[in-house]
């Protein structure tokens, strides 16, 4: 979410004549746009909003913090370090124009103001690019006991069909070929019109239905993310088997394999029905690969609850996860719980499940070894400059012969080997 809103930003400073530099060191105006979820996220933003502090003193430039943590700390953040000139909190944004217009007359704003609802930027491209992320819903309502969204993000905001189709059609027309349809909780979108209601299954429709009527082909995949599994059901799946634009992958994520742990975390599911999801979606949806978001350590877990976990992503197969061990974020229920997990545990905790998820990411892998697919070109490969890097539509990474000039484009390759967590493949005509 955070990199769609920088793009957004980016598009508001070109429209006022800003452009940007590949040296933040030299520029008028400095944003840094943050991120509240973990608190390491935090303090990398604490270490950069001092490094343009200390700048300041040599040479005058505006210094803006903007993203969740300004939401979080904006009452603090000034006295903190006083170098900030503005906090831009996510109900603040629409303030951003005059922010920018100050900064550009050396003025200053006393106050941003604050709008009574979250607005949605009118885009999201980032100039050059061929995927696009497209912001359909904000907020968050489901508190998990851990996590500090609910209360920087706000409530769930759905955005208009309307500005959604509009969008979707600009990003064709500027050559984008993949759409990630986002939101803190894509499943638990809604929007009222004439007096139905639009939900997410019958968005995607709609969404496939304006693209294969305008019949451009330029986007030709669309993903989502992320799905809360207590609101992801069949409607979505068949949505996925019976149309071709949408990538065979959905990130359904569990957080943890116990129920006990579930119910502390207020998940709002087993891991009954977690799985018996995944078994549908697998089953609905013929090659379709899961991944998850995995997080140990939390209060109170002990060995059967991560024996749990791991028993979980084993049934699941996930083809990859985003591990991560709990840090307590001030504010949330479960910063206060009992029985908080020592550190040297949480992460040895964690490294059973990283060890876990690269066996499991192997074995889906080694199982399409020779089999063809269709990828998107994302750039050339780091490790030689003759190599490309796609990915295919079940979020698996290709390396494969090739020039730079393919960058961008859909190709259809035979998987030929794996190096890593990475196919090797050829081109197939
Ligand atoms: S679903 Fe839970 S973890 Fe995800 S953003 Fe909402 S509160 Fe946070």
């Amino acid at each position: 979410m955070n990199k769609a809103e920088s793009a957004a930003l980016e598009l508001l400073f070109a429209e006022r004549g800003w452009t940007a530099t590949a040296e933040a060191e030299h520029a008028d105006l400095v944003v840094i746009n943050t991120c509240s979820v973990r608190i390491t996220a935090e303090n990398r933003a604490w270490g950069r909003i001092a490094h343009y502090a200390a700048l300041k003193k040599r040479r005058p430039f505006a210094l803006v913090v903007t993203g969740c943590m300004a939401e979080r700390l904006k009452r603090e953040m000034r006295e903190r370090q006083p170098a900030i000139d503005y906090v831009v909190g996510t109900f603040q944004k629409q303030a951003f124009g005059l922010v920018l217009d100050a900064a550009a007359s050396g003025k200053r704003l006393d106050e941003v103001e604050e709008s009574p609802a979250y607005a949605f930027a009118s885009s999201y491209y980032e100039p050059g690019g061929f995927r696009s992320f497209l912001p359909i819903m904000h907020g968050c309502e489901n508190f998990c006991t851990y996590c500090i969204v609910p209360y920087v993000r706000g409530r769930e905001v759905s955005r208009d069909p309307g500005t959604i189709i509009a969008e979707l059609a600009e990003l064709e027309d500027r050559g984008i070929r993949e759409v990630t349809l986002l939101g803190q909780n894509v499943s638990s979108y809604r929007w009222k019109e004439e007096g139905a209601e639009l939900d997410f299954p019958a968005l995607l429709e709609r969404v496939a239905g304006f693209l294969e009527k305008r019949a451009k082909g330029g986007i030709r995949w669309i993903r989502f993310l992320t799905s809360h599994p207590k609101d992801f059901d069949s409607r979505t799946m068949d949505l996925i088997a019976s149309h071709p634009l949408f990538c065979r992958h959905v990130h359904l994520v569990a957080q943890h394999g116990s129920n006990r742990i579930l119910a502390a975390m207020n998940r709002k599911y087993t891991r009954e029905a977690y799985l018996s999801l995944v078994d549908e979606l697998k089953a609905r949806v013929p090659g379709v690969t899961v991944s998850s978001d995995i997080l140990m350590g939390f209060p109170g877990e002990t060995e059967n609850d991560v024996e749990d976990t791991l028993d979980l992503m084993r049934r699941a197969a996930y083809v990859y996860s985003y591990t991560y061990h709990y840090n307590p974020r001030s504010g949330t229920p479960a910063a206060t719980m009992p029985d908080q997990v020592p550190d040297a545990v949480k992460k040895e905790r964690l490294a059973r499940v990283i060890a876990l998820q690269r066996e499991l990411s192997r074995e889906s892998m080694k199982a399409l070894v020779g089999s063809e697919v269709e990828v998107l070109v994302e750039d050339v490969s780091k490790k030689r400059a003759d190599e490309l890097l796609g990915r295919t539509q079940q979020d698996m990474m290709v390396v494969f012969p090739g020039p730079s000039s393919r960058v961008g484009s859909f190709a259809r390759v035979r998987l030929s080997g794996l190096r890593g967590n990475t196919f090797r493949a050829v081109e197939v005509p």
